[in-house]
């Protein structure tokens, strides 16, 4: 160490660049090897707290130049125990007879040590960086300089480096819940099924036999009964869809012209009872689920006929537009239009903005675009103003592995 200055400025380039580009555990060996070789010291351990109960293990442990395997080890009496949490401490020398129980001391033949304690963003102390050799240390208050100057860069990498863990693991398990919620929905509008079709059978059953010998309320009664049951079969069976979405199918490319002829085709009925008239642009070739994008344009054009005054003919413009890494679709429509403050709301599954003797519907339309949208890397939106008309928007992504 016979220029000082320079130790200290190439300290502070290493840690300035170092751990940008490169994966965590190259940032703590190479800092490991790089005090080792520059402070003249046999042994660096860089560790982090690994439980309340008094142990620690190495995030990196460098000996005599080489990086080895990580280890944990508990810190009653090592000289670390007055390091973690506590203050930077220097045993120069005999540290062996300072801490006679530290086995580890006695194998590496440890004569000196430094360490220095590691303090996250709200003061808890999250480990320690420790310099060991067999020989004494004669610049310690060098080496205590250089060991501040990378603690704070090393404590700020572990402290990333916990939540980046955290927020994997509430990640998965966010994926978990949601995998069992999807099971979950699947299977309950899949078993409901069975009794809802068996009430509606009776309830056609009882109709029939009866004929004639019920009074006007009997009938009343019997036709509100036959309506919840009707509906609540298309709710169940538009749930099960829904549970059903990107299950299915093969990723293929697909031409979305093609899509929107069949669709035209499937609705066509529709179409022409209504007086819609529909202008496609040219729209492209996308990678993609056939059925579910199929889905999502018709859910969208159903919706534009529905969604309009009754004395007025629906126009219905669709188009794509390429971006640098997806394709941006939008369906524009003259209907009713959507209040700024449902924009959000009308995505969320049963949402529904409109009585339904106005506008027939289950309200799950447009949570299937959603989740078809989100299936293909993209997103769905719309912008509206009461009674001026809707776009919807959606992506879909060229790039992302779907
Ligand atoms: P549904 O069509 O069965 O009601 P959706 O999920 O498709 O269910 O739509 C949810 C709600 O969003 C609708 O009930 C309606 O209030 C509103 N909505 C959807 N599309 C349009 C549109 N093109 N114009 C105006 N309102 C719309």
């Amino acid at each position: 160490m016979n220029d000082y200055k320079k130790l200290v400025d190439d300290t502070l380039f290493f840690i300035a660049q170092k751990g940008w580009t490169i994966n965590e555990s190259s940032f703590y060996d190479s800092l490991a090897m790089f005090l080792s070789e520059n402070l003249e010291m046999a042994y660096v351990l860089i560790d982090r707290i690994s439980d309340k109960e008094g142990n620690v293990e190495t995030i990196t442990f460098v000996d005599s130049g080489v990086v080895k395997t990580n280890i944990s080890y508990p810190l009653l009496n090592t000289p670390c125990e007055n390091v973690v949490g506590k203050s930077l401490c220097v045993y120069t020398s005999n540290v062996q007879m300072l801490f006679p129980e530290d086995d580890m001391l006695a194998q590496m033949k440890a004569e000196s040590y430094i360490g220095i304690p590691l303090w996250d963003s709200k003061g808890q102390a999250i480990g320690l960086i420790a310099l060991l050799d067999t020989k004494p240390i004669t610049n310690a208050s060098e080496i205590e300089t250089i060991l501040q100057i990378v603690a704070v860069r090393v404590a700020h990498e572990i402290e990333r480096n916990n939540f980046e863990q955290a927020l994997i693991a509430k990640n998965k398990a966010l994926e978990r819940q949601n995998k069992e919620l999807e099971q979950f929905t699947y299977i309950a509008s899949h078993d409901l099924q069975e009794p809802l079709r068996t009430l509606t059978s009776i309830n056609q059953l009882f109709q029939d036999e009866y004929k004639g010998r019920l009074d006007e309320r009997g009938n009343t009664y019997l036709k509100f009964i036959n309506e919840s049951a009707n509906r609540m079969q298309k709710l169940v069976k538009g749930l099960l869809d829904y549970s059903k979405i990107g299950k299915l199918g093969d990723l293929i490319e697909i031409d979305c012209n093609e899509v929107l002829r069949e669709v035209l085709l499937d609705i066509s009925l529709s179409i022409k009872e209504n007086n819609a008239k529909i202008i496609i642009e040219d729209l492209p070739i996308v990678k993609g689920y056939r059925t579910e994008l199929r889905q999502l344009f018709q859910n969208l054009i159903v919706n534009a006929m529905k969604f309009i005054d009754k004395d007025t003919a629906p126009e219905i413009d669709i188009s794509a537009k390429e971006l640098d890494q997806e394709w941006l679709f939008s369906i524009k429509d003259n209907g009713i239009g959507i209040d700024q403050k449902d924009k959000e709301k009308i995505f969320v599954i049963f949402k529904r903005l409109h009585n339904r003797n106005n506008y027939e519907g289950t309200g799950i339309g447009l949570s299937n675009c959603k989740k078809i949208a989100e299936l293909h890397g993209g997103n769905i939106w719309v912008n509206s103003k009461l009674f001026e008309g809707s776009t919807f928007y959606f992506t879909i992504t060229k790039t992302k592995n779907l």
